[in-house]
């Protein structure tokens, strides 16, 4: 065998390899994001808390979302899973 087959084939095996990890971020990138954790399940209620309000969550994203739970939330809202900002 020659070194130009030998060089040729460690091209292909490189050219594969690239190839795979390109295939595994398209799929990566094609992963629905994580899913949000139901209003019930996270005892969500749209009034505050003992003074705690979505609005001061860090999970919370204005003007109506949530990082972890499904849904409209109310800035005003809260659930078990609040956690303040600091
Ligand atoms: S308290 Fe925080 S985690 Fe819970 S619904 Fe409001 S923003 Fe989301």
């Amino acid at each position: 065998m020659s070194d130009d087959n030998a060089v040729s084939r460690r091209q292909i095996l490189r050219n594969a390899s690239a190839g795979s990890a390109a295939l595994l971020i398209a799929t990566l990138a094609a992963q629905p994001a994580a899913a949000a954790m139901a209003q019930k399940a996270a005892g969500y209620q749209p009034t505050p808390k003992d003074g705690k309000r979505c609005d001061t969550c860090t999970f919370f994203k204005a003007p109506s979302s949530c990082a972890i739970v499904e849904g409209t939330i109310a800035p005003t809202g809260w659930c078990r899973f609040y956690n303040k900002k600091q």
